[in-house]
């Protein structure tokens, strides 16, 4: 038997009325319900199934095996009578947004197979993201044409035709993604812009899109991967994206045009307060180190953050006159310290082993210096150091 694909000539009905042919057990240990025909379309060439219900019961998934679709339920078997009569419902919303995802899909990979000689060489269409792969990199300017054309295509309000050709037929017309398939060929037509074989639900008319968004665009195995958004989930997108750069404009009191440069202003502020406070504690270090008595045998620093080269400077000063610990630690209590130690007269790994035993400190080195970070209080790495010896 083969189930009948209602939502191929029927992709905007809702409501259907099918016979029971059979109840199984899933492997998921699900209830499986086989219709003679359905509305539901299952998981198949990249796209999630359809959800709804079935007799008031809802579909979990939508499967197909070979020329049977199979309707998956947490309903017990014997709420589903052989031979019987069922009511099925799809959720329209979820429907409706797969098909101008979908859409949306074939015209950015007609465009780019027109256009841009590049293959769409993989598709995933799930309940919130979008993805198309791309044969080739794109440039950024190539991307923003892609896009507008695409949203041109929309405006026209071309109509789209999905129709089934024999294997005969389908030869002698050149379309994309040609995967052997054993029956009659679907392919859905968006003429001059795309003719590809696909299984899928499409929208009758390009209009019914409303926008296509390229949200993202990254390099991936020698071509991109963009994710697209497409009709209410890139109106949901867009609107969402407006809101936040509203908020950003109430936080910086700043115009919309002007968030980057002040964001900018921003950063430089406080990288040129963090740089005065390195330089601060650098002389405080200075200090520090005319503090410390010649005769100890270890001499070891807690200073706010320095940078390296400081740091590595005030340690070499400690080991030129001290035998024990000699350790410069950069940093505060609550986000951690740096730390480079040396021990001229030992050697400075056993001190590292130290903090990394008792703190799960990161960091190594040679005998005469390691260098590393720790997350621990000045009271008890001091603690740890002087235990030791
Ligand atoms: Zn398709």
């Amino acid at each position: 038997m083969k189930t009948i694909k209602l939502y191929d000539e029927a992709p905007y009905d809702r409501e259907f009325r099918a016979r029971i042919c059979d109840v199984i057990n899933t492997e998921n240990g699900k209830t499986g319900v086989i219709l003679d025909r359905t509305l539901f379309f299952p998981e198949e060439g990249g796209q999630s199934c359809d959800k709804g219900t079935l007799g008031g019961f809802e579909i979990t998934h939508v499967a197909i095996d070979g020329d049977l679709i199979i309707h998956e339920t947490d309903a017990p078997p014997d709420s589903f009578a052989k031979g019987a009569s069922i009511n099925g419902l799809i959720d329209w919303n979820h429907r409706f947004s797969n098909m101008q995802n979908h859409t949306g899909e074939h015209i950015l990979s007609g465009l780019l197979h027109r256009d841009h000689a590049s293959e769409n060489m993989g598709f995933h269409l799930s309940d919130n993201i979008v993805t198309l792969d791309t044969a080739k990199v794109l440039t950024e300017q190539e991307l923003q044409s892609l896009e507008r054309k695409a949203n041109e295509v929309i405006y026209a309000d071309l109509p789209v035709f999905c129709r089934y050709y024999t294997k005969e037929e389908a030869e002698t017309i050149e379309y994309r993604s040609k995967i052997e398939l054993p029956d009659d060929i679907r392919l859905v037509v968006i003429p001059s812009i795309d003719i590809c074989a696909c299984c899928a639900p499409h929208v009758k008319h390009t209009g019914e899109i409303g926008i296509i968004k390229i949200i993202k665009a990254i390099n991936y195995k020698g071509g991109m991967r963009l994710t697209i958004l497409s009709g209410k989930r890139a109106y949901d997108f867009i609107s969402e994206e407006c809101r936040r750069v509203d908020d950003l404009t109430h936080i910086l009191s700043e115009k919309r045009e002007n968030l980057i440069s002040a964001v900018e202003k921003l950063l430089e502020k406080t990288e040129n307060y963090r740089l005065e406070k390195i330089d601060n504690a650098k002389k405080k270090l200075e200090g520090e180190l005319e503090k410390i008595d010649d005769k100890a045998e270890n001499a070891v620093i807690f200073i706010d953050e320095v940078n390296d080269i400081t740091q590595r400077n005030a340690v070499n000063d400690l080991a030129s006159k001290h035998s024990g610990i000699c350790g410069v630690f950069s940093g505060n209590d609550t986000d951690g310290y740096k730390f480079i130690i040396s021990e001229p007269g030992g050697d400075a790994r056993e001190v590292c082993s130290i903090l990394k035993n008792k703190f799960d400190a990161k960091g190594g080195g040679s005998k005469e210096m390691v260098q590393g970070s720790v997350n621990a209080g000045r009271d008890s790495i001091l603690e740890a150091l002087n235990g030791r010896r």
